[in-house]
């Protein structure tokens, strides 16, 4: 069976595509190919940290590889915070801190339309692939809820009267842009 690599170290984010994927591929880990080594996330869209995270290992390991990245983009914040979401109010990363500093920057705004974005490229022989998926939605004025992790305290996707984090993740996971993107790359796949 083909190995492909999933650039990342996140245990929950690898169990689920290895579930998705394990008829077709022996899909793999960086811990599993011994990469222990910080990736470079330098570039301006998290397109382009995607591809850099993909390119890296493809070109390093020479494995065909994929990766993910994730932004939330907010209409009156000119599409802030964006590639920088994780540490929108610095790092380390902290969820709570994230969600305060753009709920203050859009307090008395009534323009709170917003959306996340994910971008999976998968680097083949050489050749990327841009797999991309985007759920439309509305910053809250508070949070609410409690799961899910991120933004989905203060993110309730257009259609709905509840945030991310008071669905269930199997509701999330049906409608989520993690979601969406993941469908649009098995599709790629299943096409070649
Ligand atoms: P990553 O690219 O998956 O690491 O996501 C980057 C950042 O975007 C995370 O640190 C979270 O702050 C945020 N984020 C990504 N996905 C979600 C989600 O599904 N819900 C809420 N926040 C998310």
């Amino acid at each position: 069976m083909e190995t492909i690599v999933f650039a990342t170290h996140n245990q929950n984010k690898l169990n689920e595509i290895k579930s998705i994927l394990k008829e077709r591929f022996n899909v793999v880990g960086l811990t599993e190919i011994g990469c222990t080594e910080e990736i470079p996330e330098n570039g301006a869209t998290i397109a382009e940290n995607a591809a850099i995270r993909a390119r890296f290992v493809y070109e390093k390991y020479n494995l065909n590889c994929f990766a993910d990245d994730t932004g939330l983009e907010v209409d009156a914040l000119n599409g802030e915070p964006g590639v920088f979401s994780a540490r929108y109010a610095g790092e380390p990363t902290d969820s709570v801190k994230n969600m305060e500093k753009l709920l203050f920057k859009l307090k008395n705004n009534s323009n709170r339309k917003a959306r996340f974005r994910t971008v999976i490229v998968y680097v083949e022989n050489g050749i990327s692939t841009f797999s991309e998926g985007v759920v439309e939605g509305n910053i809250t004025e508070s949070k609410k809820g409690e799961k899910g992790f991120g933004y989905d305290p203060i993110f309730k996707p257009d259609g709905y009267k509840v945030t991310f984090a008071e669905m269930g993740s199997e509701e999330k996971n049906k409608i989520s842009h993690r979601a969406k993107a993941t469908q649009f790359f098995l599709q790629f796949l299943d096409n070649k």
